[in-house]
């Protein structure tokens, strides 16, 4: 299976439900429409989403598989900018 690294972008609260897109190609990395969670006292999901700037390497199947990489300074070349630029 081909895997895409992705960064992680800011988390945007709305309504209830929080969503993390990748800022470079605006791939979806989170979003808890749908998922079964807990609600704060102001009813907003508690999720663990990823540290903004994080390398997330993402493999798409039954479960897509999700993977921090650990702090990289050269990003690997399968990652979205590349596939942005194409
Ligand atoms: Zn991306």
């Amino acid at each position: 299976m081909n895997s895409i690294v992705h960064m992680a972008g800011p988390v945007i609260h709305l309504n209830g439900r929080a969503i993390q897109r990748c800022p470079i190609c605006g791939y979806k990395l989170v979003d808890t429409k749908g998922m079964m969670t807990v609600l704060d006292g102001e009813g907003n999901a508690e999720v663990k989403m990823w540290i903004p700037g994080q390398a997330i390497e993402v493999t798409e199947g039954f479960p897509t598989e999700f993977r921090i990489l650990p702090e990289i300074t050269v990003w690997p070349e399968n990652n979205c900018f590349v596939l942005c630029e194409d």
